[in-house]
C-alpha cells in the first residue's frame, strides 16, 4: 500500500490528511493500519518521527462511530505531559471534519477540577499521563468501563519511569474485553512482560529507523570477561582525547551507569543520563555533552533515545543490548550527516549469544579485536556477576574445547571469520520476542530479584 487513499479510509479524514500535506503513509502507518483496525491486540516498534502517532489514530478514528455518550471508548496513555499534548494536538489536526470529543490530562498546572468539569461534558478519547488518569478514574468522574480500546504510548519510557503499579491500577479499571495497542521506541524486559501479562495473541510490527547508513560507521568488538576489566578498557581507550572527543557509552543498568562514572578516570568529563535522575540533572548533562563541556556520556537505551546529539565520534555499547535492535539504534547515534563514525561493543562471555543476535540481525559480523595488552583483566566482580561468576583466566588463557563447544575467546574469534548464519528480520524478531532465549540474562531481571 502506497497511498492513503489504499487505506479506504473515510473521506473526512482524508480531507483532513490532505490539509496535513502528508503524501504517503510511513511505514509503520503502512504496517499497522490493517492490523488495528482488525481488531487484533498489537505493539509497535517504532521511534519518534516514524509517523507512530498517526499510525494508531488513523484505524483508531476510522472506526470510531458517532455518539453522543458520555464515557470515553479510547484511552491512550502517555508518559509525559508533552506527549499527551501532541497527541490531542494530532487528533484534533485529524478530526477537522469529524464530530469528536477529546481531552487530554496530565499532573501539574493542569486544573484537575477544570479536568473534572469537561469529562463530565462527555468525551470520545482521553488522552493521559497514567497518575492523573488513575486519579480521575478513582473520583468517579472519568469511568472506564466503556473503554474499547486501550493504546500506551512510549510504553519503554512509561516502565522505566515506573509507572508500571499505576497502569496494573487503570488496567483494573477497564473491561476485560478491549483491544490493546502498544507503541514503543526500545524493547525492554519490561516491555516484554507487560506484553506477555496483558495482551492476548497481539501481533508485532517493528520499524527501524537509525536513518544512518551503516556504511558510515566502523564497527569493532571486545571479548571482556567482566564489569571491571570493561572499564579498564575504557579507561585505556579513553585516554586517547583527541581520538575520542564526544563519546556515548551505553549500559543495561542504572546502576551500571552510576558504577561505570565512579569506575571511570574522567570523572570530570563525564555526565550520566537514566531514567532515576531528577528532569533538571538529564537536560543538564545532556546540555554539557552537546557543548562540549562533558566528552563522555553514559546512558541507558530508553532514556538516551529522546537525545538528538550530533558529531558524536563513537559509541561504546559497554553493555551488550539485550534487544539486537537496540544495538542499531545505539550505534546509529554515530556516523551521521555523512560523517564517519565508530561503534565499539564490549561483550562478555554470557553477552556472546547477544553479540551474535545482533550480527544476523546485520548479517554482519563485527570484527574482532584483542584486548591491548596494557588492560589489566580484573578478578574483582560486581554484585550481579557475583550471582553468576565468570572465571577470567578461562577465557584468556586458552582451554581445553569444553562440551559446550569452543571457549569463549576462541569462539570470538571464529565469530569474526565465519560468514553469519542468515536470517529473516521476521524470523529473528519472530524468535527474539516469542521468549527470551535465556531469561537469567536479561539484566534488569536479574536486578529486579535481587530486591
Ligand atoms: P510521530 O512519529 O508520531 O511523532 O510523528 C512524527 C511527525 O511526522 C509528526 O510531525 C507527524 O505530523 C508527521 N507525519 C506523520 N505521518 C506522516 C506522513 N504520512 N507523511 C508525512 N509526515 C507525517
Amino acid at each position: 500500500m502506497n497511498t492513503f487513499e489504499d487505506f479506504k479510509i473515510k473521506k473526512q479524514l482524508q480531507n483532513a490528511i490532505a490539509d496535513l500535506g502528508f503524501e504517503k503513509p510511513t511505514p509503520i502507518q503502512t504496517e499497522s493500519y490493517s492490523t488495528i483496525l482488525g481488531g487484533s491486540d498489537f505493539v509497535g516498534i517504532a521511534q519518534t518521527g516514524t509517523g507512530k502517532t498517526i499510525a494508531y489514530l488513523l484505524p483508531i478514528l476510522q472506526d470510531l462511530k458517532f455518539s453522543d455518550q458520555p464515557h470515553p471508548r479510547v484511552l491512550i496513555l502517555a508518559p509525559t505531559r508533552e506527549l499527551v499534548i501532541q497527541i490531542v494536538e494530532q487528533i484534533e489536526k485529524l478530526t477537522t471534519y469529524i464530530s469528536l470529543r477529546v481531552l487530554g490530562v496530565y499532573g501539574g498546572t493542569n486544573n484537575i477540577n477544570t479536568q473534572k468539569k469537561a469529562i463530565a461534558e462527555g468525551l470520545d478519547i482521553i488522552v493521559g499521563t497514567p497518575r492523573r488518569l488513575y486519579d480521575l478514574a478513582l473520583s468517579n468522574v472519568l469511568r472506564l468501563k466503556s473503554i474499547k480500546k486501550l493504546v500506551i504510548d512510549e510504553v519503554d519510557i512509561m516502565l522505566d519511569f515506573g509507572y508500571k503499579t499505576q497502569l496494573n491500577n487503570i488496567f483494573d479499571h477497564l473491561p476485560e474485553k478491549r483491544q490493546n495497542i502498544l507503541f514503543s521506541a526500545t524493547m525492554t524486559t519490561y516491555v516484554d512482560e507487560l506484553i506477555d501479562d496483558f495482551l492476548v495473541n497481539p501481533i508485532k510490527k517493528t520499524i527501524s529507523i537509525s536513518g544512518t547508513p551503516l556504511t558510515n560507521i566502523s564497527q569493532e568488538s571486545y571479548a571482556v570477561p567482566n564489569f571491571y576489566t570493561k572499564a579498564n578498557l575504557l579507561n585505556h581507550l579513553l585516554g586517547d582525547k583527541e581520538k575520542y572527543s564526544k563519546v556515548l557509552i551505553f549500559v543495561a543498568t542504572k546502576t551500571n551507569a552510576d558504577r561505570l562514572l565512579e569506575t571511570l578516570n574522567f570523572e570530570s568529563e563525564t555526565s550520566v543520563i537514566h531514567s532515576s535522575k531528577e528532569q533538571n540533572h538529564r537536560s543538564k548533562s545532556i546540555e554539557m555533552f552537546e557543548n562540549g563541556t562533558s566528552r563522555i556520556l553514559i546512558a541507558t537505551d530508553v532514556i538516551a533515545r529522546g537525545i538528538d546529539i550530533e558529531k558524536i565520534t563513537t559509541v561504546i555499547s559497554f553493555d551488550t543490548p539485550f534487544y539486537p535492535e537496540n544495538y542499531i539504534h545505539r550505534i546509529g547515534r554515530t556516523g551521521r550527516a555523512e560523517q564517519s563514525g565508530k561503534a565499539i561493543l564490549l561483550y562478555s562471555e554470557k553477552e556472546t549469544a547477544l553479540k551474535e543476535s545482533i550480527e544476523s540481525l546485520m548479517n554482519y559480523s563485527i570484527p574482532f579485536n584483542e584486548l591491548p595488552e596494557e588492560v589489566q583483566v580484573s578478578n574483582q566482580l560486581t554484585p550481579e556477576e557475583k550471582d553468576k561468576p565468570i572465571d577470567p583466566d578461562e577465557m584468556y588463557h586458552k582451554k581445553p574445547v569444553t562440551e559446550a563447544g569452543a571457549s569463549f575467546h576462541e569462539k570470538s574469534a571464529k565469530n569474526s571469520k565465519e560468514k553469519v548464519e542468515r536470517k529473516s528480520y521476521q524470523t529473528l524478531l519472530k524468535e527474539r520476542y516469542k521468549k527470551p532465549i535465556r531469561r537469567g540474562d536479561k539484566i534488569q531481571n536479574m536486578k529486579k530479584k535481587k530486591k
